[in-house]
């Protein structure tokens, strides 16, 4: 079966709003004239079967015919056996009808009577009754009801209907199309603003209408959307360019180690030059490095295995790398669940920078405090001053004075640091060391359990 489905949503609303009013006036009209009709035609039923029985009773016992209800519209007949007319309730129905067959549906033979109304309909709406007079005589009682009336009133009420439904119908249609279209008119302006923004255009902003309603949410939500779109796109340009410029500086200084080498290509100390230039090939490798990790940390869709990691044993796998200083350690067994080569990471990257800044001792701790697993490594070092504490977890960002080519870092090692940890549902922080006097790194990261899971899968018991 073919399906027309409009493209338009305002001609689609108009339409479903429409055919249904339609269908729901076609059946409350329906509904109205039947009940209307049932009862009129109900009372009046019940209004002739009583003069029936009244007038049936009077012949019966011999008595004078009673009156005739005011404002009836059913006359009562009395016939002798022969069908001949002997009686009427009102009397004047004696002059106003002969004898003439009515039928017990509805007839149509009403040339008798002569009236300034539309012909009406004598029908009889209850079964004649056949009694005996005192005197033996035979006698039919019929009643004889018009209708006129009462298909008076139905007709007048169906013909309004037929005005009134349709009318009523086309209104709501009319209505429904403007007010969808008032209704839609945002959403038309938000659309064409947002064709407009492209991506040079990422500061401009969907027109936000105060109104609270379903479109004005949706644009704030899109506004939301595009303000992080632009806030990461500017971070992006800002992360190539820092990063370009870390690139260019060990590229540079090579390139001078270089030339002037060669300049005095007899006098050179080429096994100096030779390990200054792997010094600089180091840098950059470690920089390349620390930047792949980090783009692949924001790709968060990357397929990043995480499984059950014993996290003592990374810590102490990694503090054996520690050279200058003298390691303090305080390991509990911890289980936490993580991604193993970015936990090292982690680790090493703190320690590393402990080492680097302690004077002679650097505290290594790892516990667990309810669900959390505490790692923290301190050192008697100079610290962070306070008004730097969060900036060093930012990319590139150094410590004044730390950006000599021996310290080797290019500030990429906190921000890595700070990235692990949160892709791991956890936080790093910085504080004074209580105990060194020097900087205290903290991470915490939740989920963690004590024990030691290849322990108790050998033994069978934790
Ligand atoms: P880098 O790779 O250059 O060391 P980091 O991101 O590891 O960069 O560190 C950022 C800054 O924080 C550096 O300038 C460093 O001097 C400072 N810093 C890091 N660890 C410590 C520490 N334990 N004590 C004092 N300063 C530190």
């Amino acid at each position: 079966m073919l399906r027309v489905r409009p493209r338009s949503l305002r001609l689609r609303l108009t339409l479903v709003v429409t055919l249904a009013v339609g269908l729901a006036l076609t059946i409350a009209s329906f509904v109205l004239v039947n009940s209307m009709s049932n009862t009129l035609f109900g009372g009046m039923a019940e209004s002739a079967a009583r003069q029936l029985d009244k007038v049936a009773d009077a012949v019966e016992r011999g008595q004078p015919l009673p009156p005739e209800e005011p404002s009836s519209a059913t006359m009562i007949l009395v016939e002798d056996k022969d069908g001949k007319l002997v009686a009427s309730v009102p009397q004047t129905g004696m002059q106003a009808i002969e004898r003439r067959p009515v039928s017990a549906e509805r007839s149509r033979a009403t040339g008798a009577v002569t009236e300034a109304r539309p012909p009406a309909e004598d029908f009889e709406i209850v079964p004649a009754r056949t009694v005996s007079t005192p005197q033996g005589e035979v006698r039919t009682v019929r009643a004889i009801s018009r209708s006129g009336q009462i298909t008076q009133s139905i007709d007048l009420v169906v013909n309004s209907l037929l005005v009134a439904a349709p009318v009523l119908t086309v209104f709501v249609g009319w209505l429904t199309w403007f007010a969808v279209d008032r209704a839609l008119r945002p959403i038309e302006a938000v659309r064409r603003r947002a064709e407009a923004i492209s991506h040079s255009t990422l500061d401009e902003r969907l027109p936000e209408q105060d109104t609270g309603d379903e479109v004005g949410k949706l644009t704030s939500t899109l506004n939301r959307m595009l303000d992080r779109i632009a806030s990461g796109a500017r971070r992006q340009r800002e992360f190539v360019s820092d990063a370009s410029h870390e690139l260019r500086t060990p590229l540079a200084a090579m390139r001078a180690e270089l030339e002037v080498s060669l300049a005095h290509r007899d006098s050179a100390d080429w096994r100096n030059v030779a390990t200054r230039l792997l010094d600089d090939h180091r840098r950059l490798e470690r920089l390349t490095g620390d930047l792949l990790t980090l783009a692949r940390l924001d790709e968060a869709a990357v397929s990043r295995r995480a499984e059950a990691v014993q996290l003592d044993e990374i810590v102490a796998g990694e503090i054996t790398a520690v050279r200058h200083a003298e390691v303090r350690p305080s390991l509990t067994p911890v289980r936490v669940t993580g991604v193993v080569p970015e936990l090292v990471r982690l680790v090493r990257n703190l320690l590393d920078n402990a080492d680097k800044h302690a004077s002679g001792v650097v505290a290594v701790s790892l516990a667990l405090d309810g669900r959390d697993a505490v790692f923290t490594v301190d050192d008697d070092g100079p610290g962070v001053p306070p008004d730097q504490r969060e900036r060093v977890f930012d990319r590139f960002f150094r410590v004044d004075g730390s950006r000599d080519r021996a310290s080797g870092g290019v500030g990429l090692g906190l921000a890595l640091v700070r990235r692990i940890a949160r892709s791991h549902g956890g936080e790093v922080t910085v504080t004074e060391s209580p105990t060194l006097g020097g900087a205290r790194f903290e991470v915490r990261v939740p989920g963690a359990v004590s024990g030691s899971a290849r322990r108790s899968a050998r033994t069978g018991r934790r």
